[in-house]
């Protein structure tokens, strides 16, 4: 029979009821350190990141080919020019003729040079619209990642601090509890509850029915002895 009196079993209800808040305390910090939004936040960043990437790439890609296309057009256009001298300098039909048929594919294909720099021009506007979207999608991000990140800087200095201040009542009341009640008390705390109370006749800390016959000699025992639940073993505080 462990023997306690009245202020032992209340340090030890004290010490058992503070163990179950910082158990609380520490479950609620380590949420708050895993905080959700924050974690979408940035899996959106790190995706936005990618898309990023792509469209500066496209956005070069097709400037290079607005480029190449422009120094083909050059190339072309200067032909052209020198067709057309040439026409002036022809002397027979036939070179005339041979002439004026490849200034006519010349303007063909300027033509269609033209044409594909003309869509090219148009995708580089839609690509360049898109590293602007993006970029500015990031910036957004980026502010609500700081504010996220402030509000759990905050919450969890709050618990950090709740967490202290529990820690050291439970400390303050655990070093005025008897040497061997300090023992006992880890050893159970150990394998789970160490202290419960009636619940009408459910022991608190594994919420089990005591039975009638059990009850009613637990109850019916000195105030200074401290019996523990048949189903758990925790020390009941009457
Ligand atoms: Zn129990």
């Amino acid at each position: 029979m462990i023997i306690a009196n009245e202020k032992q079993q209340k340090l030890l209800l004290e010490v058992g009821t503070l163990d179950l808040a910082i158990g609380r305390a520490q479950t609620n910090l380590t949420e708050a350190e895993h905080s959700d939004s924050v974690e979408s936040i940035r899996k959106q960043l790190l995706e936005t990141s990618e898309a990023l990437l792509q469209a500066h790439a496209n956005q070069e890609n097709l400037q290079s080919d607005i480029n190449k296309i422009a120094s083909d057009v050059e190339l072309v256009e200067a032909r052209i020019q020198r067709d057309l001298e040439k026409a002036k300098q022809v002397s027979s039909e036939r070179e005339q003729k041979a002439v004026n048929q490849e200034l006519e594919s010349l303007k063909i294909r300027l033509s269609n040079l033209e044409d594909s720099e003309l869509e090219l021009m148009e995708a580089l506007e839609l690509a360049k619209v898109e590293v602007v979207k993006i970029t500015q999608q990031r910036t957004q991000l980026n502010l609500e990642l700081e504010s996220e990140l402030a509000k759990q800087n905050g919450q969890t200095l709050t618990l950090s601090a709740q967490l202290t201040e529990l820690s050291e009542k439970r400390e303050r009341a655990f070093t005025q509890l008897d040497e061997e009640l300090q023992k006992l008390y880890n050893r159970k705390a150990s394998r789970g509850i160490a202290v419960a109370q009636t619940l009408g006749r459910d022991c608190s800390a594994c919420r089990l029915s005591i039975n009638a016959v059990n009850f009613e000699s637990m109850m019916a025992e000195p105030a200074d002895h401290l019996p523990t639940c048949p189903n758990c073993d925790a020390m009941i505080i009457r």
